[in-house]
Formats: structure tokens, C-alpha cells, sequence
């Protein structure tokens, strides 16, 4: 197929017009185009509005705590890239550098001064990482972070909890049909059996599930857990509950991995393990560390990371690991981070947000029940507390797709699913978060009014 405004897109710049008319080139037709280019027109599939229907929107650019798309609307952003863009958008420090150290090359292959002071820095920050190995994705980072609990503990098995996220390893994509002891099932053809039939299966903040997971299978690697998940909206351990899994995990000889991707560095500096006081065995990194870029890592204490590659026998390698561009937009993240007093500025953006939601469903006659831990918060449009995948499971989402195109229209972006947490950054201000509950006042009063189903 021929794309005749592409053609004319091209012969307009031949004649040296670039700055196209917005009609021009709408999200609508890109996505038309890129369906046809991409599978389902997008390069991962969260971005796509499957769930709440409609076309997503291309982004043209980010600055702060907002977003441009390409038919020229701005929007307040809440998925910050799901997760990394704690500072906010195109921050001026982290682009400066950024150009700087693009001109002094992109990737070397060979060792690099940046990846020893953004070491030392996780190091420092994390209470259980001695050692750290950086690679280019949380889903690399897990991968190798099973691999490394396999390897050490000569058992093949992996607990994973249903509704958590772990990237998209073969041994991770799999959950719960339902019930403590149900299996794993291939949840994505292409996954082997017999990759599946090794992860088991376990709800989130029921410590007596992993119990019996552990009394059926002897042969137990690792548990690997959101430490607060995020990934089927944001839900909070229970009081203990972190504590009960580092207990039975220790007790039966396996490894605790704490998948803190997207907590690390965003609940608190050294994440979940630091606010909740547990340490696990081996940490995987990702998102902030990268502070935009693309990036992930793992790191535990010495003895366990003695194990990798060319230190121990463990294989696992990258060509553009630690590269000099992600290691420098994470490093200065990082840096930035250093103060605590970001962590109180964002605790009370946010909390000030979640009331502003909470009283404005209410106002409506809106059932809404929002999770929150540091700047990670979830409106669940839901009628009881949300403590795992059953609970949460159980929230409208139709009535959240409603709520999502409302807020959209009024220039405020949500994750396009009920099951994604939100995040706030630095740059979204008081007068930004006054606006989001002026959108939310707004949006639940026509659902309240338009009737609720
Ligand atoms: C985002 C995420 C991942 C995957 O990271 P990618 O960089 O997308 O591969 C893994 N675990 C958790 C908890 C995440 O939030």
C-alpha cells in the first residue's frame, strides 16, 4: 500500500516545508500505518488502548511533567514510561549530559568509568546488593537473576506470584488459572511445557499458599516477588507478609529475588527492601537506573555474584551493557536522588493526589479504592480492598475506560489499563496535581450521572 500523505509529506520537505500543518499528520492516521507496519501497530503492548479502547496517542515530545502528541495536544503525564522518568521529562541536567557524552561515542564495548560510579552508587543505595551487573532490561535483568538462583542452588523450580510482572523470560510468563494450588499453564503459546510446569504459582500476600508451595515441591530455586506490586495495579504487602516470604524462602533453601524493576529507587532509594526492612538474596533493577534509557540489573551480595561470568561459571553476557549513554542519564538520576527530600516531595504530591481522587469519586457516588505506596498509586474502580489478583480482578474496568478517555479529553494521561500503577514525578507540582483532581472531579461526576455501568 501506497501512503499517499507520507509521499506528500516527502515532496513537501523537497520544497523545504517542515513544519507540516497539524491536520496533516494525526495519531489517527499514524497508528493506521503502523498497524500495518508492527503488530498491533505498536512495539510493546501495553501501549496500545486495547483495554479501554481507541487509538493511542503518538508522542512527539515530554518535557517535565507533560507530554505533546503529535495532533498537538498536551497532556499531564502519569506514566512517566512506566516508571523510569522520576525526575520528569527531558530533564535539563540529564540531556545536557546526555549530548555531551553522546559526542565522546555511543558504545565501546570495553570498559568505561561511568559503569564503576553508577555501581558504586546502586551499591551504596540498595541495602542487599554488594555487587551489580548492569544489562539493558528488566526482563534481562530477572532472566539472569533466575538463572543465577538456578545455577547456585542446583534446583530448577521458581515461585512466582499471580498478577506480577516480570518481563517476558519464558519461566515468567506464566500464572494462575486460580488457587493456591494450581500449577502454571503456559499463559503464552511458544513458552515450553516444560519451562511452564517449572514455575509455580502462588497468590500475593497469602503467606500460607507459599507455605504449601514449598511442602509439594522440594525442589524450590527461587521465590521471585514484587516486592509492592505494580503490575496488576499498585497493591501493597500486607503488615508481615514480606517477612513471612523471606522466612519460608530461607527455611527451605531457596533464593528470594526481589524483582524491584520498578520499585528500586522509586518507593524509597533503596527501594521496597530498604522501606520495608527485608532483604532479599538477589535484587533486579531497571527503569530509574536507567533515568530514561534503556537499562536493567542485578546485583546480591558477593558470594552470589562471585558466580557470574568471568568471575564464576555462570554465563551471561551483553554487547551494549553499561553503555555509556544509559549509564550517564542513570548516574545523574541517581545522584539526584541521593537527597531524601525528593522522597517527602513526592510522598506528598502524591498523597495529595489520591485524596483529591478518593474525595472526588466519592463525591460521585463512585466506588473507587486507591493503593498507594510513595509516588506508585492506583484508583482500583472497586468495592472492596485490593490485596492480590482475585481482589483486584474483581475492579470495572469498563467503568476505568470510561474514567480513562474522560480524563484523556481533559488533557491528562493515564495508563491505558486498569491494572498499571501510576507514577508521579518531581515535575508534577501542586499546580498540577490541583488540575488532575479538577479533571477527576469532572470525570466521575458524568459516570455517576451517565450511570455507572
Ligand atoms: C517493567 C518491569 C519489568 C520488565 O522490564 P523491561 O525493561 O520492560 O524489560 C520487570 N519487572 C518489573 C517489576 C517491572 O515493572
Amino acid at each position: 500500500m501506497i501512503w499517499q500523505p507520507l509521499l506528500l509529506t516527502a515532496r513537501l520537505k523537497e520544497l523545504g516545508v517542515d513544519d507540516l500543518p497539524l491536520f496533516y499528520m494525526n495519531s489517527e492516521d499514524l497508528f493506521a500505518r503502523a498497524v500495518e507496519l508492527m503488530p498491533g501497530g505498536v512495539n510493546s503492548p501495553v501501549r496500545a488502548f486495547r483495554a479501554v479502547g481507541g487509538t493511542p496517542r503518538f508522542i512527539k515530545s515530554a518535557n517535565g511533567a507533560k507530554i505533546t502528541d503529535i495532533d498537538g495536544r498536551t497532556y499531564i503525564d502519569y506514566v512517566g514510561s512506566w516508571g523510569p522518568m522520576i525526575l520528569g521529562h527531558a530533564d535539563a541536567e540529564v540531556v545536557t549530559a546526555l549530548a555531551q557524552a553522546a559526542t565522546r561515542g555511543t558504545s565501546f564495548g570495553a570498559p568505561n568509568e561511568l559503569e564503576v560510579e553508577i555501581a558504586e552508587e546502586i551499591i551504596d543505595a540498595v541495602p542487599s546488593v554488594e555487587m551489580v551487573r548492569m544489562v539493558n532490561s528488566g526482563t534481562e535483568a530477572t532472566m539472569s537473576a533466575i538463572r543465577l538462583a538456578r545455577g547456585v542452588t542446583g534446583r530448577n523450580k521458581l515461585v512466582k506470584f499471580e498478577g506480577c510482572y516480570h518481563g517476558h523470560g519464558d519461566s515468567l510468563l506464566v500464572k494462575a488459572g486460580s488457587g493456591v494450588a494450581t500449577l502454571g499453564l503456559p499463559d503464552s503459546p511458544g513458552v515450553p511445557s516444560s519451562l511452564a510446569e517449572s514455575t509455580i504459582i502462588a497468590p500475593f500476600n497469602d503467606p500460607d499458599a507459599l507455605e504449601q508451595a514449598f511442602n509439594q515441591h522440594g525442589d524450590i530455586a527461587a521465590v521471585i516477588i514484587e516486592p509492592v506490586v505494580g503490575n496488576m495495579g499498585c497493591v501493597p504487602p500486607q503488615k508481615g507478609y514480606l517477612n513471612a516470604v523471606r522466612e519460608l524462602t530461607s527455611r527451605n533453601g531457596a533464593l528470594l529475588i526481589f524483582d524491584e524493576v520498578m520499585t528500586g529507587f522509586r518507593v524509597a532509594r533503596g527501594g521496597a527492601q530498604e522501606l520495608y526492612g527485608v532483604l532479599p538474596d538477589i535484587t533486579t533493577l531497571g527503569k530509574i537506573i536507567g533515568g530514561g534509557l534503556p537499562v536493567g540489573a542485578y546485583g546480591a551480595n558477593r558470594d552470589l555474584m562471585g558466580h557470574i561470568a568471568p568471575a564464576g561459571p555462570i554465563y551471561q553476557a551483553g554487547t551494549l551493557s553499561g553503555n555509556p549513554l544509559s549509564m550517564t542519564a542513570g548516574l545523574i538520576t541517581l545522584k539526584r536522588l541521593r537527597d531524601q527530600s525528593v522522597y517527602k516531595r513526592l510522598e506528598h504530591a502524591t498523597a495529595k493526589l489520591c485524596h483529591g481522587l478518593s474525595a472526588a469519586a466519592a463525591e460521585a457516588g463512585i466506588n473507587t479504592v486507591t493503593n498507594r505506596v510513595g509516588s506508585m498509586w492506583t484508583s482500583f474502580f472497586n468495592r472492596e480492598p485490593v490485596t492480590g489478583w482475585t481482589t483486584a480482578n474483581k475492579s470495572d474496568c469498563r467503568l476505568f475506560g470510561r474514567f480513562f478517555h474522560a480524563m484523556l479529553d481533559q488533557g491528562v494521561y493515564l495508563a491505558p489499563s486498569q491494572f498499571e500503577a501510576g507514577f508521579v514525578s518531581l515535575a508534577h507540582d501542586d499546580e498540577i496535581i490541583d488540575r488532575t483532581v479538577t479533571a477527576a472531579r469532572k470525570a466521575f461526576k458524568n459516570l455517576g450521572e451517565t450511570g455507572k455501568g
